[in-house]
């Protein structure tokens, strides 16, 4: 459990950047979290705990602030990490998946080999939004014939209807703060 005491310590090192990237979005900027050392690391430990009995084969992070958390996680949890990046950055052969934005569409891949079936896998991103993203990952594992165990999150964005979403897909979320 988070005290509340290292939970507004965490909210406290979340800088919230209005209008960026667009008008209207309020960006949650977790770079003065990453700037200090002690919290950074009681953030991956936090999620490293909740899975240290869990069998974790692989932790995939999603394009780029879930590689941030995603790596120390990997390491921590004594297990591989995956990259989920955006198309025509991974270099050897992928699988891609795209998915619907409020405008328009983007994608995602995963190396197509990345992960033997049946791996037990933990899905890392800083934030979940809408849920799309993470959608879109999840359904890049399973179809390399993963076994998604939840996904961990700094920040839920509840107001976004993300957690709802993806739990029709049948994933579990884990976020350290929500707001
Ligand atoms: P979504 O697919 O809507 O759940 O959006 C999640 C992805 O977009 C994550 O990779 C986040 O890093 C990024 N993102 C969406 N909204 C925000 C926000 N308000 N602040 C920071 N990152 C965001």
């Amino acid at each position: 459990m988070l005290t509340a005491e290292l939970t507004a310590r965490f909210k406290d090192r979340i800088r919230d950047v209005p209008d960026f990237p667009k008008p209207g979005i309020v960006f949650k900027d977790i770079t003065p979290l990453l700037q200090e050392p002690d919290i950074f690391r009681a953030a991956v430990d936090h999620i490293a705990a909740r899975h240290a009995d869990s069998r974790i084969d692989a932790v995939v992070g999603i394009e780029s602030r879930g590689f941030i958390l995603g790596a120390p996680l990997a390491y921590a949890l004594g297990c591989g990490f995956v990259p989920v990046r955006k198309p025509g950055k991974l270099p050897a052969r992928t699988v891609r998946q795209t998915y619907t934005l409020e405008y328009g569409t983007d994608a995602l891949e995963i190396h197509e080999d990345a992960l033997a079936p049946g791996s037990r896998v933990l899905i890392v991103d800083d934030l979940l939004a809408t849920g799309g993203t993470v959608s879109a990952t999840l359904e890049l594992v399973r179809r390399l014939g993963g076994d998604v165990l939840e996904a961990a999150f700094l920040v839920e964005l509840s107001f976004l209807g993300g957690r709802a979403r993806v739990a029709e897909l049948g994933l579990d979320i884990y976020p350290i703060l929500t707001y």
